[in-house]
């Protein structure tokens, strides 16, 4: 795979290729968007295209006069070729001068950012430049983050530090202003279709690109399907006054997304009437059932209190009052949900 492959972000992937032609790659980026829609991809493909052994050679060989060749190399030139020993190895997470550090228990510790410092205080041992990828960056807890600021406010030369993340805001905004952002955006449904279309049966197609909302990596690493079937299952438990059943902070913030985009349905349905709008296209019936006596405020004001409660589950919230608390809101002011 090389940037040019990459589908959907055609501005994003432009701006990196553009710094390339320009010779103004910056020492550090902030790649930011939604997880799975290609920040990693396209951190790990830049990578290759700054250390390609192909682009090195064709860089030196640019032919004169005819516009379309020079145009053709210039494209070759500032991208992946991926067929050299360099972008081989940096796909296979084997080149020495290319870091990848991501959290572990949720965190981005100190050590890892030593780990970062030693790695740039070398020169490039094989390519020409070293490169730093910092998968899940908002993960970096006070200490590394301190650390971190460091390197950045005096970057090695020749080297290229990317952080990505899904939650740019959680980074401390002197970390992000000495970083160039490259904003990345959710697909459209015919590039998510496009994206996932390999790994999931054409019957199901339609309906896991529209509940993957955008984010097709979200349905390459998961069964979105079961995972929909689990939230229904759960949510019936919920108004069936049965005690909570997630099992961990992830649960409770994927729940919370998807009992999001069940209201998003209800209203979108009751606003438009137009059943090809919604995410759980499968689910129409249940949809206008749910939503059937209930004006559009009152679902707004329950998708506006359950998204205040998923943005701040990263406070520990005590899980069976999380949940309680949610079942009493959904049954009070939508009194006709029942299992
Ligand atoms: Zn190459």
């Amino acid at each position: 795979m090389a940037l040019k492959d990459i589908i959907g972000q055609q501005k994003a992937i432009g701006m990196l290729v553009g710094a390339m032609q320009r010779n103004r790659v910056a020492n550090a980026y902030l790649f930011a968007g939604e997880s799975g829609i290609g920040k990693k991809t396209a951190a790990v493909n830049f990578a290759k295209a700054l250390n390609c052994l192909t682009n090195a050679a064709a860089d030196g060989v640019l032919p004169s006069g005819d516009h379309a060749a020079h145009q053709a190399v210039i494209e070759l030139s500032h991208d992946a070729c991926d067929a050299c020993e360099s972008c081989r190895k940096i796909d296979s997470g084997t080149h020495p001068d290319v870091l990848f550090i991501s959290p572990e228990d949720r965190q981005v510790r100190i050590d890892e950012i030593r780990k970062i410092d030693e790695a740039l205080s070398f020169r490039p041992f094989e390519g020409s430049q070293k490169i730093v990828i910092v998968d899940n960056a908002e993960a970096m807890n006070i200490s590394a983050a301190n650390a971190f600021l460091k390197t950045l406010e005096e970057p090695p030369p020749d080297s290229v530090i990317i952080l990505v993340s899904s939650k740019p805001d959680y980074l401390p905004d002197t970390i992000r202003s000495r970083c160039s952002t490259i904003t990345f955006v959710s697909l459209s449904l015919s590039s998510c279709k496009k994206i996932i279309a390999e790994k999931v049966a054409e019957e199901n197609l339609e309906l896991v690109a529209r509940l993957s909302m955008g984010n097709p990596g979200a349905a390459i690493v998961r069964d979105m399907l079961e995972e929909r079937e689990w939230f229904l299952k759960l949510l019936k438990s919920m108004l069936k006054a049965e005690k909570d059943s997630w099992a961990s902070r992830e649960e409770m913030e994927r729940w919370c997304e998807l009992i999001l985009i069940l209201l998003r349905d209800i209203a979108v349905v009751k606003i438009t009437g137009e059943p090809s709008r919604l995410i759980n296209i499968d689910q129409l019936d249940y949809i206008l059932e749910l939503g059937n006596s209930h004006d559009v405020s009152v679902i707004i004001y329950c998708y506006m209190e359950i998204d205040t409660i998923r943005r701040s589950l990263h406070y520990n919230r005590n899980k069976s009052l999380t949940w309680n608390y949610i079942a009493s809101l959904l049954r009070k002011e939508l009194g006709l949900w029942h299992a």
